[in-house]
């Protein structure tokens, strides 16, 4: 052994890399957390074999200042987080700055940028397609790169329009042992595809567009009314789905809980539709998901699974997210109360339903 001495930042940005960045799905997450939390009417996603040669994510967010741009990619750098108490009350999807730091340690990273012009804020209107606007993306912009280098990256002038894009290529190039990991260019789009499709479903009044390979996959325009909501619903999660569920909407003691239900005749084989935001995040949780269990107890063939895309709104001083940066915890102040709310609702929806709709079982 040798005597101790600090890790370069590269070291310590591709350790910590470890933690976040698994694969290229790991990546679009972090990467459209960051053009939704810079308040993005419109994100356009491309990527190449399965994300692993390219992803690239453009937005029409804030964007970003040029001085900010080289903090942006280093270590514990955040725009979203100044003390303690914000982070009791952390609103943002993002706010350890940990990700832009981490990718570009393990790939080449650019980041380009036209910071929004004071005051200006990005309209409905604004959610056209943001591919073709290369050519006549106006001046003023800056652009940063990395790779997989020490954070001594180098900004120059780029073109670009109101927003930022993050261009993310040959991930894991510099850490073969890593990449012996990732799988076939399918499998990894297939996550990849999921992570889209989940922030999709958390944002309604976003649009959104995936490309895989020149591709188009999903093309969503913003949705508002309950009929737009719907059809997103059904190009994320089939028409079957859509057509076999009830809308739920229960308010009561601070707690909302909105969204679709699977009625029984449109129970799985597996669990693999099943969605549940809270405050616009999409979660994995024990306390959630035995009391969606619960509810369906009596309506489901053992074995069966439900299907549902669910919204659960609250004051976020009573919500902890703070508890892992890719593991999808949260910790509720109060989880009894809304383990009983969650229940409560959900079982009350299904016992409304006429029986005759419970009685065929398909997937
Ligand atoms: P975090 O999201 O936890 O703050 P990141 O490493 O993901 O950390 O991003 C660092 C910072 O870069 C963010 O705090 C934000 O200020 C800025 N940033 C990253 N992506 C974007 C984007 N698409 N638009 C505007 N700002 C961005
Ligand atoms: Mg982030």
């Amino acid at each position: 052994m040798s005597r101790i001495h600090k890790l370069s930042p590269r070291l310590a940005n591709q350790i910590a890399a470890g933690e976040v960045v698994e694969r290229p799905a790991s990546v679009v997450k972090e990467l459209l957390e960051n053009s939704l939390d810079a308040g993005a009417r419109r994100v356009d996603i491309d990527v190449e074999n399965g994300g692993i040669k390219l992803i690239r994510i453009r937005d029409n967010g804030i964007g970003i200042a040029q001085d900010d741009l080289p903090l942006a990619l280093s270590r514990h750098a955040t725009s979203k987080i100044d003390t303690l108490d914000d982070l009791e009350a952390v609103a943002t999807l993002g706010f350890r700055g940990e990700a832009l730091a981490s990718i570009s340690s393990v790939s080449r990273l650019s980041l380009t940028s036209r910071p929004r012009a004071n005051g200006s804020s990005v309209s409905t209107e604004d959610a056209a397609p943001l591919i073709q606007a290369d050519s006549s993306a106006a001046e003023g912009a800056w652009k940063v790169e990395a790779e997989g280098r020490d954070m001594d990256a180098k900004v120059s002038p780029a073109a670009h329009p109101e927003g930022a894009t993050v261009e993310v290529r040959d991930l894991f190039f510099n850490t073969p042992a890593r990449r012996k990991f990732l799988r076939t260019e399918k499998t990894e789009f297939g996550h990849l595809e999921e992570v889209v499709k989940r922030q999709a479903l958390s944002r309604f009044e976003v649009g959104f567009s995936l490309r895989h390979n020149q591709r188009t996959i999903h093309s969503l325009r913003p949705a508002t009314s309950l009929q737009d909501k719907e059809r997103r619903i059904a190009a994320l999660c089939g028409t079957q789905f859509m057509e076999n569920s009830v809308v739920i909407d229960v308010e009561a003691s601070g707690l909302k809980l909105w969204g679709w239900v699977a009625l029984p005749t449109f129970s799985r084989s597996q669990a693999d539709l099943q969605y549940f935001f809270v405050n616009g995040r999409v979660i994995r949780d024990r306390l959630v998901a035995h009391a969606v269990k619960q509810a369906y107890r009596d309506v489901l063939y053992h074995g069966r699974h439900s299907a549902f895309v669910l919204y659960l709104e609250l004051d976020p001083a009573n919500v902890d997210v703070n508890v892992h940066p890719t593991k999808h915890e949260v910790r509720f102040r109060d989880g009894r109360l809304v383990h009983d709310f969650i229940f409560r609702s959900l079982h009350k929806a299904l016992a409304d339903v006429r029986p005759d709709d419970r009685m065929n079982l398909n997937d």
